[in-house]
């Protein structure tokens, strides 16, 4: 196993709402709770849950954009919340976003090399032609022709626009890269040539990958290890041809069933169908309401996430029992 490139301990974001959940009126979210969870050099981990799950918070403080309610995320050893300015500046070059909505995230009106060179302005690095010469170069890379580059967004494909997505995320030679649900707004077709792309580049660039997704073929095509996460909480987390040959927790159980091609290892009977996602539970596991396999402890005790096998973590009383 290569080394440890992120390191996220006990991290946790609340929001709090109106209502008459806690002793001051209002009701907290735990957005992320007491997240665990570490990223290996060179790895792609996939982060899968349904929408609302915490998959997006968790990345946004990952990146920094947002501070933890408590909690560390380490960066090569470092503890990112506690960087001074110019530490922060360096890592921000290092952790760059991919994101779902290609379009909105590129300004209309700059040509496809302005805004693949726009970091490097931004991060004072280079002359105008050196920018120029790294913005075609990495058009090249990600399947686009110097002829395109002074196009602009509008004059491109869904499929082209997150091409340039790619390739400014890449202009600064960051080390992590987050992808939030990079090709879910994108034709089916389109998709697996974006994710192609994203696995070569990873190759050729010594990429490391955090893969956000809600589809698990998505998911399955691209991680090494997947980490699936219920109402703020990472409940299993395994390589990926564990997670798929035979999911340990009812969850994981849940989300496959759902998955149109996915076929062996769990027979049908055993996957448990009840309901949609809820609301925390004050006492016992998050998933109580809609486990079919819930016992009296389920209700009484919080399942911890524990090591069940070699590299495979899971948080449910019956884990390796069902
Ligand atoms: Fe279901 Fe109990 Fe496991 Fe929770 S701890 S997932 S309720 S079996």
């Amino acid at each position: 196993m290569s080394q440890i490139l992120v390191d996220i301990q006990k991290l946790r974001k609340t929001f709090s709402m109106g209502g008459s959940f806690s002793i001051s009126g209002q009701r907290l979210i735990h957005a992320v709770n007491d997240v665990d969870l570490q990223i290996f050099q060179t790895e792609t981990l996939g982060l899968v849950g349904e929408s609302g799950c915490g998959k997006s918070t968790l990345s946004r403080l990952i990146t920094a954009l947002e501070r933890p309610t408590s909690g560390s995320v380490f960066f090569e050893g470092k503890n990112i919340y506690l960087y001074s300015k110019e530490e922060l500046k360096k890592y921000r070059r290092n952790v760059q976003l991919v994101f779902q909505d290609p379009y909105s995230s590129l300004n209309p009106r700059r040509s496809a090399q302005s805004i693949i060179a726009e970091p490097l302005v931004i991060h004072r690095m280079g002359n105008k032609n050196e920018r120029r010469g790294m913005a075609l170069e990495l058009m090249e890379k990600v399947g686009l022709t110097a002829q395109q580059a002074h196009r602009y967004p509008h004059e491109f494909s869904g499929g082209q626009r997150q091409r340039i997505g790619i390739a400014r995320a890449l202009v600064l030679r960051p080390q992590l890269i987050i992808a939030d649900e990079p090709v879910s707004a994108l034709d089916v077709s389109i998709q697996a040539q974006i994710l192609n792309l994203l696995k070569s580049l990873k190759y050729d660039f010594g990429l490391t990958y955090l893969f956000v997704s809600h589809d698990l073929n998505v998911i399955r095509h691209m991680a090494d290890r997947i980490a699936v996460m219920y109402l703020g909480k990472i409940v299993e987390l395994a390589p990926q041809e564990k997670i798929y040959a035979n999911p340990s927790h009812p969850y994981t159980r849940l989300l496959l069933s759902a998955v149109p091609s996915f076929v062996p290892g769990v027979k049908k009977s055993f996957i448990p169908v009840k309901g949609e996602a809820g609301m925390e539970n004050e006492k016992g596991c998050n998933f109580q309401n809609r486990c079919v396999y819930k016992k009296e402890i389920c209700a009484q005790q919080e399942p911890l996430l524990r090591e069940i096998e070699n590299k495979r973590f899971c948080s449910c009383h019956l884990a390796g029992a069902i």
